[in-house]
């Protein structure tokens, strides 16, 4: 990396957006004029693996490094944005029966928000990682405006994340589980062929998003289908698991298995955008995850496709957007520290 290039001098305050993933956190300073001085990628391993005292410290890390490499004095930061994986409460508390990313015992039920503002001595705010990518999404698409305006965001991925943003915020729920998109039902009525099972999911429920929009759902529902009708596909003698993966580089290929399965993701996607048209009637769609990094072309039909399912009325036509998230790799950080600007100078 040219740090000459891509970092920039902050104007005046700034805030730091950590993003915690299961082995890299990665770091970004944001100003007081909503300039992020960062152009790239700037990660550390977080440790989760060795517990929360441990990953605690990594991020502690993380941040340190980065106001170094943006040479920004300690005392321009007002706030810190965090955001992990979940679950988790509204507030940072890991669930009490964990997660994927915080198994060990000494995970359930740990305030990590609250260690690392401890830490840090320092305000932390907090989101999970579908959330922060979706409010990014939201303040890089309507900038300036963003308050004026409401978005739903689909991130697919190993599972589909997301997040519902209304007047430029988050929408927590009382629970902390609101915009758990992967786990909303969907009609399956044109998403599935005659006789294909239905999907399950992790969580328990058949048929909701997740089981077919993502990477999980293709290797456990959606390629197990398809391979018993293209029993001379390629991908018929991989294991199941590199099988999935491989799939994406079918798919820009034109490959009728791939297009079938992701097809049957963008129509279920598309259930769940009329689903949200109904609840919350959104400004914008964002569509996120590895399909972003998809060749042109295949990201355009997968977008199109989304769009072609998603049952809008004439007046939500004249107004709705629908694009994909920016800068994916960089969206949980980003969003983070949206957050906690955010929180310094309220909407
Ligand atoms: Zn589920």
């Amino acid at each position: 990396m040219d740090q000459a290039e891509t970092v920039r001098t902050p104007s005046s305050w700034v805030v730091v957006g950590l993003d915690n993933g299961g082995t890299c956190n990665n770091a970004t300073v944001l100003d007081a004029t909503g300039q992020f001085l960062v152009n790239n990628l700037v990660e550390n391993p977080s440790r989760v693996l060795d517990g929360p005292e441990s990953a605690v410290e990594a991020l502690a890390e993380a941040f340190t490094n980065i106001l170094e490499l943006t040479r920004t004095p300690l005392s321009l930061v007002r706030a810190v944005g965090l955001d992990t994986p979940g679950p988790a409460s509204a507030h940072g508390v890991i669930s009490s029966k964990g997660a994927t990313n915080f198994n060990q015992v000494s995970w359930h039920g740990f305030d990590i928000r609250g260690a690392l503002e401890a830490r840090l001595a320092m305000p932390v705010v907090y989101n999970n990682d579908g959330n922060a990518a979706a409010l990014y999404a939201h303040h890089q698409h309507f900038g300036a405006d963003a308050a004026a305006h409401s978005s739903v965001s689909a991130i697919v991925g190993t599972g589909l994340g997301g997040g519902v943003v209304e007047a430029g915020q988050v929408v927590r729920g009382a629970a902390g589980m609101a915009g758990e998109l992967g786990h909303v039902q969907i009609p399956l009525h044109g998403v599935l062929e005659d006789g294909q099972p239905v999907p399950r999911c992790n969580c328990g429920f058949s048929g909701d998003v997740e089981s077919i929009a993502s990477l999980t759902g293709i290797k456990n529902n959606l390629l197990p289908y398809w391979l018993t009708r293209f029993p001379d596909h390629p991908l018929a003698s991989e294991p199941i698991a590199t099988a999935a993966k491989a799939l994406r580089g079918y798919g820009e290929k034109e490959d009728p298995l791939a297009l079938a399965v992701f097809g049957q993701q963008a129509k279920a996607i598309g259930k769940l955008f009329t689903i949200a048209a109904n609840f919350t009637d959104p400004s914008a769609y964002f569509l996120g995850g590895g399909v972003v990094e998809a060749a042109p072309h295949f990201r355009q039909w997968f977008l199109n496709t989304v769009r072609e399912n998603t049952d809008l009325r004439d007046e939500q036509k004249a107004v709705a957007t629908f694009a994909l998230v920016p800068d994916r790799d960089m969206a949980g950080a980003r969003g983070a520290a949206v957050a906690a600007l955010a929180s310094v100078t309220p909407l």
